[in-house]
This record gives C-alpha cells, structure tokens and sequence, in this order.
C-alpha cells in the first residue's frame, strides 16, 4: 500500500500504483507498435486470456477477439481492425472474447501514437471487462419484451409486433388472424392451490400453447391468464376455427401440479386484419369481443369477431347496469316449475328459477342475465335473494315438497355459502331436507378437492345435491362416484331427437340411468316437450321429468292456489310428437346474377347447401352468388327449383362460426373493396351493394328472373 502521497515526478510509486490497478482487474493496459503486434498488456489481462503476457506479445491485437461481432445490436460498430488500420482513435469499443464457451466483453480504447516527425508509432491503450454491464443491459431489454414466468413475449412486445406486422401487412395486401386467449376457471385454482400453482399451470398452458402454434405464428402473455397469438398470413376461418378447437382441447386437458390434479378451460376469440380491424387498436379490440362473445356462450367455446357483436356488447352493459337496481326495486321474482314423478304425475319437487321483468324491456332471460351477474359479481347478491325467497315461498307448499334452487359455480366457490343456506333455511323454518342445491359440472373445473370439501359443508347442513345440466360441458363419470349427489338431471339436449331414428340419445340415456341407479341417485329428464318423449322416457326407467309438456314455471300465487285444492297431480299436455328441430333460419340475403342483384330470404342453411326463396323459376344449374353479408359471398348451383324457391349447392362447404351457427371460409377483402373505390376500411356490417352489382353503370342486360315481393313471407 502506497501510503505517502504520490509525487508526480516519483516515477517508481506511480508505476506501483498501475500496478496494483492492473492487479485489481479495475483496467488493463496495452502497446502496439506500428505494424499493430501487442509490445505490452498486462499481466492480469493475459492471464484473462488464458495466456501468461509474455505469450502474446508479438501478436496482432485483433486477434485476441472475435472479428465477427455477430451480435446485430453491434453491426453499426466498425469492426477493430479496421479501426486499427486506419489509425483512429478507439473509444469504449466492445469486443468479444471466447473463453471456455462462456462470453466474455470488453470495452477498449486506444490512442494512436505519433513521433516528433508525425510517423506512426502505434497505440497506447487500456481495456476493461464490462460483461457484466452487458448482461443485464440484455436482461433489462428482455425484461422489457417478456414476460419472466413463461418466457413468452410480453404485451408490450406483442403490441409492436402486431402493429409493425399490421403496418407492413397493409401495403402488402395481406392478412393476419388475432387470437385472444382468456383460461376459464384459472383463478380457482390460484385461489386454491395457491399462486405458486397458479404460476406453474401458467407455464404448462404456455408450453402448451407453444406445441400447437409453433412457427406459425407469435405468443404472447398480455398479463394474468390473458394469452394472444398473431398468426400472420392466415385468412381461412375453417383453418383458424380447427387450430382454435385444437387450441381449446389442448388446454382443457387436465394438468398435475405438485401432485395435485387441475382442470381448467379457456375460451377464443378471434379476428382477422383487414376484414375486422386495419389497426392494431381496431383488430385488438374486435377480438377482445369474439372473446368476450366466447365466454359468454358457455365456456370452452371460440368465436369469430362480426359486427354484430357490438350490439351484444351494448346489451350486455345495458343489462349490467339496470341489474344493480334490478334487486332493490323488486324487479326480480322467482317462479317454481314442477318436477313430476313418472307414472303417477305426482309432483315431487319444484325447480325455482329466477324472472326478471324490466320496466322497458319486459321479460329478460336468466340465460342473459346469470351469466352478467356472475361476471360482475353481482351473483352472491342475487343467489342469496334466490335462496331466501325460494326457502320462504316452499315453506308454504304442504308436505314434504322439495324446492330446488340453482347455485352457479361462482357462488358455489364463496366460502360464504354455508352461512347463506344456513340462514336461509333458518329464517324460513324450512327443514333443510326440503331443499335441494342444483350444481353443474363446471364447480369441479379449477380444484376437485375444494369442490368436495363444500360438497361435504352443505351435506352436513342436511340439505340435497343435484347435479344440473349432466352431459354437457365437462362431464366425467368420475365426478359422480367422489360427490354426493342425490339426484342427476340428464340435459335438455339429450332429450331433444330422443325419439327419432338413427340417434344414441337413449343409449345414454339408459347408461346414466343405470348408472345412478347403482350409485343410488335420483334422475330427472330436463325439458321434455311431447308425450312421446315422456313414454320413452319412462320406458328408459327416467322417474322424474321436468318440462313443458307438464308446466312452465309459474308464480308461487297460482302454486300456493292449487295445492290449497289439493292438486298435486298434473296431467301431461303437448305435442303428440316432438317435431324434429329444423333450424329454421329467415335471413335476409342477397343474390347475384350476372350484373344484377336480387333480394332472398334464406332458408334452412347447411354446410353444403340452402334454400332460397324470392326468385321466380330459376332452372336448374343456375349459377348465382348469394351475399350473406358482412363480406361473406357463396357461390351456388340451382340443384331444385319450384316456382319461388330454390335448393341450392354450395361450390365450397360453410365452417362453424363458433356459435353453432356457419360462415364462410374467406370472405371479400378490404383491399378488393378498397380497389373497386370503397374507402379502405375494415368491412362494414351488412352487405354491399356494390359488389357484383353495378356501380353507378346501368346493368348491360335486362334481368333474368323475376323478383318477388319479400315483404309478404314470413
Ligand atoms: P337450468 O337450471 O337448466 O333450468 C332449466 C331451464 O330450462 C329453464 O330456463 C326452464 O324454463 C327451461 N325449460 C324447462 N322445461 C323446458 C322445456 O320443456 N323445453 C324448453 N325448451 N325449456 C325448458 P330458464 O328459466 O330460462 O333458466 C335458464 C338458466 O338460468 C337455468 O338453466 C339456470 O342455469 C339459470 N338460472 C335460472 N334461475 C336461476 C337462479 O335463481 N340462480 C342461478 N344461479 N341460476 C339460475
Ligand atoms: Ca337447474
Ligand atoms: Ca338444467
């Protein structure tokens, strides 16, 4: 240690003190001379080299580093040597070095030297290790573009990528499909399993999630169980809506965390640039609707954007909003329908189900609005009131009639629960065996033991299980035989063409039967409409049925009436026969021959085929284009015509538009429209008169059929 101060003229403590900087590794130093050969560095950095500093002198100073700085962050950088051999001064220059494999930085500087008659002399300079400043500038950019749980990219990053990809997209004419991603049932598990599950399920959907994309496109987590993916070039909605299932599937199945077993969803959203959306903003934001349209349709499900999803978005605020006020100003009732014992049409129990009458818009669904309470969380508010009043309503009902209440699945996993059935049943003095909780299979998506563990709580209140909407959605044998349930309703749809031909509805029919049977539960057939579904029904040995063909829910005033008179017996009333559901679509469309459009209602629609009706004796083999709106153009051959309709065949079969209904493959693009004089927008909602049509010419020939007057079908 040099304790003294250092003279400026002491020439020997001013090289300790080099030295012992060199020593330190604080910097280095090095000499070249004229022909660029090392004629010193230090002893610390040659040993850095993996060299002793006699080793290296002679060599040229470049040649300790990698020339080619592939990096392509240092591509501006002049490479070394070439600074060297333009004598340049060198400042703060980053250069590799390869050691053992692990990279190591540099930063060196240098001053070419001049003698008194200006000759080059070569370079003083010195040099120091600045990998670590480098590597977490590098983490401090990938931090910045991703997200560190998954290792996808980040919303930031997904931003820019999309909007550079959109950008560049536009001038080039083409396309590229957004997908939303949003996991059902994610923060169950978080809430249960804790965060550090939640964090690990993240990861496994992620790696998921990167098996099916692949090279095809980008991933990104935007933040929470939020995922998107830009799939450039992709156009086709029956490619998107089969990589969609294959998403859907994929992710739906179940995942072992810490050997705990998790099940959970997700839902799809989809939009494509430039049909839906030009701009980063406009295409985000119609994808946000698919997916939010997804969800609302029953889990699991995707969905293609269309500009009809705005108004559905409207609704649903609407109906958010005046539901707050809904409770208080006792807009919301129940209604009770009977469930019938088999046989003797005795009834056994009544499903309460909720009525909303609002002041404007009359009659609302609880299909519209449970979903809108359970987002909002507005459900624990309104199930509580569907307990009590229903609690209160049975105590009236003679015997030992049962009500059954609906609890949705985000009630079921409030630890509240208990309490609320409890206080329910106390208030009303109703014996707790009167009251039956209807549950659907989605309460076991997100943690099974949990679900079990509130099973447990309720039985120990004595109160019934049932298990609601059995077939649909996620079921699995599994959940029967670990639950206690006491009745299984099997769902509408499979009741639905029970008694046609060619149909394994009964087949199921009769495994569920038996099978609750052995595990000693009731059944119920939901939503029989005709007397031939009852009698099969009965012959399958179903011993409860729900449905219309007894009675729709009605008010507790006109319950409380009949049974005051001692009815309990209800006859069965309906169709003979179900009538096998058609869809019986009434579209408006347009169709197009040669240069002349023509106005069509569109009927029984199929992925291969449609009737229309609105043209009067079109012959067979016709070839016309039908517009269906919304960009969507099919074109089609008269296979069967008389006198105004038309069965037509489709030259390229529909897809599934993800809501059970059909769309086309491809639809006309912006840029076509934007060529043929339409302002280059994303398409607009409707159907486009110009195209086929005429713009502003007269059509060159004189129409070949004859229009019919719409306003009077029905
Ligand atoms: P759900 O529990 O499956 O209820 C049965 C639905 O089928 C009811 O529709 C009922 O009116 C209808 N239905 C009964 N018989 C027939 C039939 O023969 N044919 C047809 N086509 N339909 C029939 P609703 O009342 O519109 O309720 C829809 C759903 O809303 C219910 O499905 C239930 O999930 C939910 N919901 C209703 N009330 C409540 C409630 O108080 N709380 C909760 N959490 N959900 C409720
Ligand atoms: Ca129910
Ligand atoms: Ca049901």
């Amino acid at each position: 240690m040099v304790v003294a101060p250092v003279n400026r003229a002491d020439a020997k403590h001013r090289l300790q003190l080099l030295d012992q900087f060199e020593e330190a590794c604080l910097g280095w130093f090095w000499a070249t001379n004229a022909e660029g050969r090392l004629i010193y560095i230090s002893e610390s950095a040659a040993r850095k080299l993996g060299a002793e500093g006699g080793q290296l002198i002679g060599r040229a100073l470049s040649s300790l580093f990698i020339l080619d700085q592939d990096d392509s962050e240092e591509k501006a950088e002049r490479p070394l040597a070439f600074l060297l051999s333009a004598r340049n001064s060198i400042m703060d220059l980053p250069v590799r070095i390869a050691i053992d494999g692990s990279e190591v930085w540099w930063s060196i500087s240098g001053k070419p030297q001049l003698d008194e008659d200006g000759n080059f002399q070569g370079y003083r300079g010195s040099a120091k290790d600045i990998t670590a400043v480098r590597e977490s500038q590098r983490d401090a950019s990938r931090l910045a573009q991703y997200d560190s749980l998954t290792g996808l990219a980040n919303r930031h990053r997904m931003t820019k990528r999309l909007t550079a990809t959109l950008t560049a997209y536009k001038a080039a004419k083409r396309s590229c499909a957004l997908m939303m991603l949003d996991l059902d049932r994610f923060k169950q598990v978080n809430d249960t399993l804790g965060h550090p599950a939640g964090d690990e399920l993240l990861k496994q959907v992620a790696q998921r999630l990167q098996r099916i994309i692949g090279k095809t496109g980008e991933i990104g987590r935007l933040g929470g169980d939020e995922f998107q993916v830009i799939l450039p070039d992709m156009d086709d909605r029956g490619d998107l809506g089969d990589l969609a299932e294959r998403v859907i599937q994929m992710v739906s199945q179940p995942y072992s965390i810490d050997g705990s077993r998790a099940i959970i969803g997700t839902s799809v959203g989809i939009a494509i640039a430039p049909y839906d959306g030009l701009d980063t903003e406009e295409l985000v934001g119609a994808a946000d609707l698919a997916l939010y349209a997804a969800k609302g349709g029953g889990r699991g499900q995707f969905r293609f954007y269309s500009g009809e999803l705005k108004d559905g978005a409207r609704l649903r605020r609407q109906i958010e909003e005046d539901l707050r006020d809904a409770l208080e100003a006792n807009q919301l009732q129940m209604h009770y329908q009977p469930v019938i014992k088999t046989g003797t049409n005795a009834v056994t129990a009544l499903e309460a189900l909720m009525r909303w009458e609002h002041p404007e818009r009359g009659w609302i669904s609880p299909a519209d609005f449970i979903p809108v309470a359970e987002e909002t969380n507005l459900i624990t508010e309104i199930g509580q009131f569907a307990l009590r009043q229903a609690c209160m309503d049975a105590a009236q009902w003679p015997g030992d009639l049962r009500v059954a209440v609906n609890v949705s699945a985000v009630q079921f996993m409030s630890e509240s629960l208990p309490h609320v059935v409890r206080q329910a049943l106390a208030d009303s003095g109703l014996d707790p065996r009167r009251l039956e909780l209807e549950i659907t299979e989605s309460v076991f998506i997100g943690d099974e033991v949990s679900a079990l563990d509130m099973f447990s709580q309720l039985k120990k209140l004595g109160v019934r299980l049932a298990l609601d909407d059995f077939g649909t959605g996620y079921s699995s044998l599994g959940y029967l035989r670990n639950a206690p349930f006491d009745k299984i309703k099997i769902d509408q749809s499979f009741v639905r063409g029970l008694t046609e031909q060619d149909n394994n509805n009964s087949a199921i029919i009769t495994a569920i039967t038996s099978l609750a049977k052995a595990l000693k539960m009731e059944v119920v057939a939901e939503g029989v409409e005709a007397l031939d579904e009852l009698e099969m029904l009965h012959e399958l040995g179903v011993c409860h049925i729900q449905g219309f063909v007894f009675s729709k829910a009605v008010r507790q005033s006109e319950l409380v009436e009949r049974f005051a008179e001692q009815q309990f017996v209800w006859e069965p009333e309906g169709p003979a026969k179900h009538r096998a559901e058609r869809k019986t679509v009434f579209r408006r469309i347009g169709v197009i021959h040669e240069d002349h459009r023509y106005d069509a209602v569109m009927r029984n629609l199929s992925r291969t085929g449609a009737r229309i009706e609105g043209l009067l004796h079109v012959p067979l083999g016709t070839q016309l284009v039908l517009d269906m709106g919304e960009g969507q153009l099919v074109v089609a051959t008269v296979r069967r015509s008389h006198e105004h309709a038309q069965g037509l065949e489709f030259e390229t079969q529909l897809v599934s538009d993800g809501a059970g209904g059909l769309c086309t493959r491809h639809r006309i693009s912006p840029y076509a429209l934007a060529a043929a004089g339409m302002p280059l927008a994303a398409l607009p909602v409707g159907d486009y008169p110009l195209v086929g049509g005429h713009v502003g010419a007269a059509p060159k020939t004189k129409p070949a059929f004859m229009q019919v007057d719409l306003s009077k079908m029905r």
